[in-house]
């Protein structure tokens, strides 16, 4: 029981076991293992390196934007349909420049056909998702920014078997192409019959699979292609959100960047003696040194930084912890931040459970009362395990792809 009378639950993980260090604290792997790198696509390069790219090919370097233009706005890589560009070598450029990255495995529709999350196969076998999803005004696409993770997070699936592998640049832009090919082809559900208008993903938010932190200079590589307007996908940076569980020294290069995405920090617990237990990243950089990193991020872009707070019944979500919150953050001061409970995906008798509706509006009222902006956030995509935490590669998913492959 703690002080408030609401009993405390401990973290554990459940159905599978926790990867431990030779000191028994449990695994972070940051080191991507070592496999077979995916091919270089276009969407890895600078404007620069596609021109050299390109006349290595054997074609002049202008050649270059016709390719990105058909990729980045027509999200074309059929070289049959490219008749700008010379029939003498043209699947060979397209070939070179835009070899398959994903392979669409299986696609999961919800939400009245709102909601579909795809499940992708890259070149060595390796398998990520990404949701792709149409609220009003929006389209926002949840991407993968790594194969599997290492920062071993006890509640969450995509951490349970470990970091496979780092995607690359263009394996993260080719899932928002993916997305806008499909999207233009009309089968994302939900479009009004009287709206002819051209869509495309307008939101995207790094919270599929991976820390997208512990893959940084990938991830802002892709980010750059997102927001390029002349040879990328010209989207607004504010669009864009990239969370972390909290490494420090990536939120303090990330507020160099001069990219001002919105940054959004998980932080699942207001104090250190739990936050340990549930991200163990935490015993690298606790609470404080990670709120300090998220305002100065706030100072240097005027983006109000989101804190995501996954509500677990008797766990995270004690009416004192709302107090702490609280404190933590107006402690740095007033209108920079924005706290977004979002109730776990409910399991029934695991410690890992939903909080109760009571306990969810006690949490955010404490924090609105004292003036922090706090909103619940809608858990789309829950029915197809598509929310937070969710994604993961199943023992089914491995089958699909297996049958796939035939
Ligand atoms: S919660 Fe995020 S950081 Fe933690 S294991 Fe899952 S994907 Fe990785």
């Amino acid at each position: 029981m703690t002080t408030s009378g609401i009993r405390q639950v401990k973290p554990k993980a459940e159905g599978w076991e926790q990867r431990k260090d030779n000191s028994g604290r449990p695994l972070l792997q940051f080191a991507s293992p070592k496999r077979g790198k995916p091919p270089v696509h276009l969407a890895d390069l600078t404007p620069e390196q596609r021109v050299e790219k390109v006349k290595e090919l054997g074609l002049p370097g202008f050649r270059a934007k016709q390719l990105a233009k058909h990729y980045f706005e027509r999200y074309t890589r059929d070289p049959e349909l490219m008749t700008d560009l010379p029939k003498d070598g043209r699947e060979e450029l397209v070939n070179g420049m835009l070899p398959t990255l994903l392979t669409e495995v299986r696609r999961l529709q919800t939400d009245g056909g709102d909601t579909i999350k795809f499940l992708w196969k890259l070149h060595d076998g390796a398998l990520v998702e990404s949701v792709l999803m149409r609220y009003p005004g929006r389209i926002t696409l949840c991407v993968s920014s790594q194969a599997g993770c290492g920062m071993n997070c006890p509640f969450c699936a995509t951490g349970q078997n470990g970091l496979t592998r780092n995607m690359s640049a263009a394996e993260i832009v080719d899932q928002v192409v993916r997305a806008n090919e499909i999207i233009a082809k009309g089968e994302l559900g939900g479009k009004r019959e009287d709206d002819n208008s051209a869509e495309r993903v307008s939101n995207i938010v790094f919270m599929g699979m991976g820390e997208p932190l512990a893959n940084y200079a990938r991830v802002m590589q892709a980010v750059r292609t997102m927001v390029d307007k002349k040879e990328g996908l010209g989207m607004s940076a504010r669009g864009i959100t990239v969370s972390t569980v909290g490494l420090a020294p990536a939120i303090r290069k990330l507020t160099e960047e001069d990219i001002p995405v919105t940054f959004a920090l998980s932080l699942h617990a207001p104090d250190d003696e739990l936050r340990d237990e549930m991200i163990p990243v935490n015993s690298r950089w606790k609470v404080d040194e990670v709120l300090d990193a998220a305002r100065a991020y706030f100072d240097k872009t005027g983006r109000r930084v989101s804190i995501e707070y996954a509500l677990i019944k008797d766990m995270n979500d004690h009416p004192w912890r709302a107090d702490l919150l609280a404190e933590k953050l107006l402690a740095r001061g007033k209108g920079w931040v924005h706290v977004n409970p979002i109730p776990l995906n409910p399991t029934p008798g695991s410690v890992w459970d939903a909080s109760t509706l009571p306990a969810q509006r006690e949490f955010v009222r404490r924090l609105n009362d004292k003036g922090i902006p706090t909103t619940i956030r809608d858990t789309r995509g829950k029915e197809i395990d598509g929310a937070c935490g969710q994604l993961v590669v199943t023992e089914e998913d491995e089958r699909a792809s297996e049958a796939a492959a035939v």
